[in-house]
């Protein structure tokens, strides 16, 4: 049983993981567009990881009998000047993420929701991933800015990522 305040609060982040996944979707497809392949496999792995993570919080909303509720997903922007700009928008979407993930253990803590806080933990672990990585890369490309055989070599490495099932989903196969 969690709260309705809880509840609201879950429903609104399930809406921002998929607008996460639509936004890096639409980086995929602008990344494609240029001809950085290696980017947008790396954005298209993104996509689905983030429709995992609302996944997450909709199979633990059916198992505390909590109802989901799907609101509009918000546009995205199309069109980037470059892999660069993309990752600096990833990097600054992903702290705000972390903000909203913060927030929700916030709202658990007061309503003494024990088991919302101990599902929180992944996300909360999760978000220390994704700030590291989206730094990582972002790092990496202002290094070669200005060099396109560097560009080349990063996105040769991007096109290397795959995709495999957070632990949450995993255990439920
Ligand atoms: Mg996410």
């Amino acid at each position: 049983m969690i709260s309705k305040r809880m509840q609201d609060a879950i429903n609104a982040q399930i809406n921002a993981e998929l607008w996460s996944a639509y936004l890096y979707l639409s980086m995929s497809m602008d990344a494609a567009d240029k001809g950085l392949k290696g980017v947008a496999n790396w954005f298209a792995i993104q996509f689905k990881e983030e429709q995992d993570h609302a996944q997450i919080f909709i199979n633990y909303m059916q198992s505390q009998g909590a109802r989901v509720e799907l609101a509009p997903i918000a546009a995205v922007d199309t069109e980037w000047d470059s892999a660069k700009a993309m990752f600096e928008q990833t990097l600054t979407h992903e702290q705000k993420v972390t903000s909203l993930i913060h927030n929700l253990c916030a709202i658990a803590a007061e309503e003494k929701d024990v088991a919302t806080a101990n599902r929180l933990t992944w996300f909360v672990d999760e978000q220390v991933e994704e700030e590291e990585s989206a730094r990582d890369i972002l790092d990496q490309l202002r290094m070669v800015e200005g060099n396109n055989y560097g560009l080349y070599m990063i996105d040769k490495e991007m096109a290397a990522r795959v995709y495999t099932t957070p632990s949450p989903l995993a255990a439920k196969e």
